[in-house]
């Protein structure tokens, strides 16, 4: 099997499965004072520690989640408990291009009466800084952009957008799980107040995420209960997990740069073969400030569902812009979002390759790939 689909997940690191592994006997509960209970949170700090080194943060400013979906929620719905709708200073401010954890919470809240605005991005699908200030004002409580977005891989200035959010005297929100372990990411260097990120996109488990919180900034504890997390988060804590994105952390830092040449080796090479054996295609998303492993094509007079589908029997996986929802086969909101043509969004492959990734696996998909789209696009036109 080629496995092309690094965006959605990614296989766990040998070192992350021998860490698991080994912390699954370390059954003792982390708030326990003895010795059991004193190794379990002596190897929850170590995770800490090495997710904190990972995004240069401070190891206080790190709380454990179950995910980058919960983190997301968390910091729009610690806002939400903090606007006064009636305030002066009650408005959220995100993207039209954010996940579906920010865009259907961003929804809720909506149909709740909370005041967000999404700003449009440009045909690549970045944010425009002129844009984007003029949604700000003093009425802005916090702003939300993500990183880098999973399906085009277009990367944002998230550093420029904090600094024109806190002149406004915003808070500043960025969804940093597709970038970790491809560009460099530094809450310190950025500014950013919160950042989300989840195991199981950089080699960690599943299930396990990071929401990290600025000293200073606006918090609510969001489990009541015990006193984990600082009393932020209640809830025993899973350990084995934490260890696992603790060790997958430290190999992300660690390989960074040999990781982020690798993935975009094997994006060019699959890029360029693409555009020159294959007529009339559309390479999506912005090409100059891009996640090195993401590669997003529109064939035109191909189906995106189909061309899965037969890559999946040749044994490639990919995944498609457009999400089945309900029954329909709806196009990317992604690329309309970026004012991409409806045709060309319904017939979208996202090619997102990994550590586990090779040369032969793009001349592969280089093989199998172009008479695929010809009996497709032959089947269309007759
Ligand atoms: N944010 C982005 C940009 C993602 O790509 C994903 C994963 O699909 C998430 C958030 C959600 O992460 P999790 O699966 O940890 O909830």
């Amino acid at each position: 099997i080629i496995y092309l689909d690094n965006n959605a997940t990614t296989r766990m690191a040998d070192e992350v499965i021998q860490a698991v592994s080994e912390a699954l006997v370390i059954y003792g509960n982390a708030s326990s004072m003895h010795g059991f209970g004193r190794d379990a949170a002596a190897a929850i700090e170590q995770a800490r520690h090495q997710v904190a080194s990972l995004i240069d943060c401070d190891p206080s400013e790190v709380v454990f989640t179950s995910g980058a979906s919960e983190a997301n929620n968390t910091v729009f719905n610690i806002f939400r408990d903090k606007i006064d709708l009636g305030s002066k200073r009650n408005r959220i401010v995100t993207t039209t291009i954010e996940h579906p954890s920010i865009i259907e919470t961003v929804k809720f809240l909506k149909s709740r009466g909370y005041l967000v605005d999404e700003v449009p991005v440009d045909k690549t699908g970045r944010v425009d800084l002129a844009t984007l200030k003029t949604y700000l004002g003093e009425d802005v409580a916090l702003v939300s952009v993500m990183t880098g977005n999973n399906e085009t891989g277009t990367i944002q200035p998230i550093e420029e957008i904090t600094k024109l959010v806190h002149a406004v005297g915003a808070y500043m929100h960025t969804d940093a799980t597709q970038a970790i372990g491809k560009i460099p990411v530094s809450m310190k260097d950025w500014d950013v107040d919160y950042m989300s990120l989840s195991g199981h996109k950089f080699y960690g488990p599943k299930g396990i995420g990071v929401l990290a919180v600025k000293k200073k900034v606006p918090f609510e504890t969001f489990i009541h209960g015990g006193h984990q997390e600082g009393g932020k988060r209640a809830g025993t804590y899973n350990t084995p997990s934490i260890v696992g994105i603790g060790v997958a952390a430290e190999l992300a830092e660690k390989n960074l740069e040999s990781e982020s040449k690798h993935l975009w080796h094997l994006r060019e090479m699959l890029r360029l073969g693409i555009v020159q054996t294959i007529p009339n295609v559309v390479v999506n998303g912005n090409q100059e400030h891009c996640l090195p492993g993401t590669l997003d094509v529109s064939f035109p007079s191909a189906e995106g569902e189909s061309i899965l589908l037969y890559l999946d029997l040749d044994g490639i996986e990919v995944s498609t812009g457009s999400a089945c929802a309900s029954g329909s086969l709806e196009p990317s909101y992604v690329l309309l979002a970026s004012g991409v043509d409806i045709e060309l969004a319904h017939g979208s492959i996202r090619f997102s390759f990994g550590h586990y990734n090779t040369e032969d696996d793009v001349k592969y998909v280089l093989q199998k790939l172009p008479p695929i789209i010809k009996r497709l696009r032959e089947l269309s036109t007759r």
